[in-house]
């Protein structure tokens, strides 16, 4: 739907509620009724939630744009020009992954994290026991529990320790001839804070069963600015034979599951007749290679914004809004990392305030503009928006006063 014909819906609402017939409060949702469904709509993110799950989570770069664009129509995903025969699905792909991460003796790609772990429980741990510690039975989001997902492939959970602490000697004691993994989960959307502990990777792989662990934001090598992230190389060295981890978070790349770790485990795993049904499409793997070899990429930028860089962006808006003649100004706030990654972390960063009563509309403009509403205004964070889209964010807030 074009542009105009969007203005024309909401004038359209606008004038129901001048004319009394909807209260003001109604025009965002009935103007929302009355736009026809369609297609996925081009948004910005404003919300200054850098992965914000309900929005795609992380934006793709410029280099996995092209890298789909390519791979759009026949391409050699299974195929090897040189020699005319079959080859690895997606080597390539698989071959920057295992580069990224050297301390990884194989990889595997499945759809997302969930399906890592689906295919994994399935792989080495149906009719056999799990052994958890129940500080990490995580609810991932949408009502999805990974208990609920892990016992859904036949395996058995055997929890262990409490929800503040668990210990080695706990594991030890629940480990035996039933035992198919032990799975360490970091909690990337909650925090268990005071009296605590919980043991480390180190301190479980040697306990003779393989460790799974699911460090959930994927980040394959440490970041300095989320200490307290875990990352794939860091945790494969401390003895994890498998870990799993998501495309789509601090990673920055497309959905999908990564499952990094040792040889005979990855061969049974995606070995498994499951596999198959779990398997990544030619897109997401051309994805996935240009967001491994291409650093860059507006998840990571966004992570990485110096807050005089946001604070002069928000000047600039809110100068140019005026300008315009709409009330704006440039005011300091918290972005946070969001999807599943660095509960508490909050990042510093910068917003244009605009009136409350515009978020219905900028909703519903094109691009759409999804801000947070806070204190009685609207603000537009700009942690998240590529530097890049700030013309369009001032044509966007210009056009929603119209
Ligand atoms: C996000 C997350 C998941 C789910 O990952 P998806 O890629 O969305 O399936 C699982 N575990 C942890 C720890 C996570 O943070």
């Amino acid at each position: 739907m074009g542009r105009d014909r969007v203005k024309a819906v909401i004038n359209a609402v606008q004038q129901r509620a001048r004319n009394g017939e909807i209260s003001p409060s109604e025009v965002g949702d009935e103007a929302l009724r009355a736009l026809p469904a369609g297609g996925p709509r081009v948004v910005i993110n404003a919300t200054g939630v850098l992965l914000h799950t309900n929005l795609g989570r992380a934006p793709l770069s410029p280099a996995a744009l092209d890298a789909i664009r390519a791979a759009a129509g026949s391409t050699d995903v299974e195929f090897e020009l040189a020699t005319g025969r079959r080859a690895r699905r997606g080597r390539a792909a698989l071959a920057a992954l295992g580069q990224a991460v050297p301390d990884a003796e194989a990889v595997h790609v499945v759809n997302n994290n969930a399906a890592a772990l689906v295919l994994i429980a399935t792989a080495l741990g149906q009719g056999r026991e799990i052994v958890i510690s129940r500080g990490e039975l995580v609810e991932i989001g949408d009502g999805f529990r990974l208990p609920e997902l892990l016992e859904s492939t036949g395996a058995r959970l055997r929890e262990v320790g409490t929800t503040n602490r668990t210990s080695v000697a706990d594991y030890t004691a629940a480990i035996g001839p039933h035992t198919g993994f032990v799975l360490k989960v970091h909690p990337s959307n909650y925090r268990i804070e005071g009296f605590a502990a919980t043991p480390s990777v180190r301190d479980l792989a040697g306990l003779g069963v393989p460790l799974v662990a699911d460090i959930g934001s994927g980040l394959l090598t440490p970041e300095p600015l989320l200490p307290a992230e875990p990352d794939a190389a860091t945790w494969l060295r401390e003895g994890a034979g498998l870990v799993t981890a998501s495309g789509d978070k601090l990673l920055g790349g497309p959905q999908c599951g990564l499952l990094l770790g040792r040889a005979d485990l990855v061969d049974r795993v995606r070995g498994h007749p499951l596999a198959r049904a779990l398997r990544v499409d030619k897109l997401t793997l051309a994805a996935l290679e240009a967001t491994l070899l291409h650093t860059a990429n507006p998840t990571r930028d966004g992570l990485r914004a110096d807050i005089t860089d946001l604070r002069r962006r928000a000047g600039a808006l809110a100068l140019r809004l005026a300008g315009a003649g709409v009330k704006a100004e440039a005011v300091d706030t918290v972005a946070a990392v969001g999807g599943g990654g660095a509960p508490g972390v909050e990042l510093p960063s910068a917003a244009v305030a605009v009136a409350a009563a515009l978020a219905g509309p900028l909703r519903l403009g094109a691009p759409a503009v999804v801000g947070r509403v806070e204190g009685g205004r609207c603000l537009l964070d700009l942690r998240a928006v590529p530097p890049g889209q700030d013309r369009d964010l001032l044509a966007a807030v210009v056009a929603a006063c119209s």
